[in-house]
């Protein structure tokens, strides 16, 4: 149950009217886009009518609703990040290195990208990391490299907000910030980065139903978040033949039944760059609104998951295959395996 308060009403007199009739109640205050506008959730209760609550004073109205996440139901299929509007049509490619290595490693692939039409340039500047001993990225000095290097090529940025303290700096330089897998059910990340209103690519946790999945987009949209884009990118599974399993089926349910804007990581989804062509191919055929993909110069050297990037001398050919328009064998990739 979602009740809307009127512009003047006194939002703590609301919430004992409503806390004295036995609800569950928590507030949520749209401040990024400037709305003065509050939302009190109340557990439904059988015994409180909509109409009821309807009277209390400072209400303005009061809308039940039968699903859990409301506002990821009401979202829709297309997010405009910063002018670009994914899932409207032509696939949105994100594409770029694991890690931001260095400022002249990110141009270098920036000025690559740009030209193939990818309007994302992705890259990590804080990298979770299975080993603490493994590189776990340059930080906010790498913001900096990877937003110079997509406003000299006008590309949009995508990287990662791994913790509360990283939220700042990367909705101030991001213009769609990444939640990770390790990090989508991390709800106080969630509301931190949903107070900043970027919109947000929420990837699925490695274990994460879809309902858990839908859910964590509702905390972001109820904290503020303009909009909510999922990324596919592989769960856990029995076999390890590949990094992970790419769900394609959850990428069918989201595009065409809860008619959401999804994103397909093969890169991590495989951890081989020998299988993105096919995966990414079957992945925008299942309905995914575009692929993300990752791309190094020199994948041997790469500092995170070498083996899954794209070699830079290729990423043109595989935009192609990806586009449709090429007609090499799926195989013709430098084949690898493993990931880091
Ligand atoms: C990434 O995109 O760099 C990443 C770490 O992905 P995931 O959270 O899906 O593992
Ligand atoms: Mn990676």
């Amino acid at each position: 149950m979602i009740v809307s308060l009127k512009a003047d009403a006194n939002p703590a007199e609301v919430l004992r009217a409503l806390v004295s009739r036995g609800l569950w109640v928590s507030q949520v205050e749209r401040n990024a886009s400037g709305e003065p506008r509050h939302y009190v959730i109340a557990s439904y209760s059988a015994a409180t009518s909509a109409e009821e609550l309807a009277t209390i004073e400072g209400i303005s109205s009061v809308t039940t609703s039968k699903v859990e996440h409301p506002r990821v139901t009401a979202q829709g299929p297309v997010v405009d990040v910063a002018g670009v509007s994914v899932g409207a049509g032509a696939p949105a490619f994100m594409v770029g290195p694991c890690s931001v290595e260095s400022e002249a490693h990110i141009r270098e692939i920036a000025e690559r990208l740009a030209p193939l039409g990818v309007a994302f340039l992705r890259g990590g500047a804080y990298k979770p990391r299975t080993s603490p001993y493994a590189f776990q990225g340059h930080g906010e000095v790498a913001l900096g490299w990877l937003r110079r290097a997509a406003e000299a090529t006008k590309m949009k940025v995508v990287t990662e907000a791994l913790s509360e303290a990283d939220v700042p700096a990367v909705a101030e330089l991001a213009d769609l910030v990444q939640v990770g897998s390790r990090n989508m059910q991390n709800y106080a990340l969630l509301k931190a980065v949903g107070r900043t209103g970027r919109p947000v690519l929420l990837k699925r946790g490695m274990s994460a139903t879809m309902d858990e999945w839908l859910h964590s987009g509702e905390y972001l949209l109820a904290g503020g978040s303009r909009g909510v884009i999922f990324c596919e990118r592989g769960i856990r599974s029995f076999d390890d033949a590949t990094r992970n399993l790419l769900d394609l089926g959850a990428v069918a349910l989201l595009a065409h039944v809860h008619k959401l804007p999804v994103i397909v990581d093969p890169s991590h989804g495989a951890g081989r760059r020998d299988l993105i062509v096919p995966l990414g191919r079957a992945a925008l055929a299942a309905g995914a609104a575009g692929l993300m993909i990752e791309t190094h110069a020199d994948p041997a050297s790469a500092l995170s998951d070498g083996p899954q990037a794209i070699p830079l001398g290729e990423i043109t050919a595989v935009m192609r295959e990806l586009r449709g328009s090429g007609a090499r064998s799926a195989g013709a990739l430098s084949p690898n395996g493993g990931a880091s």
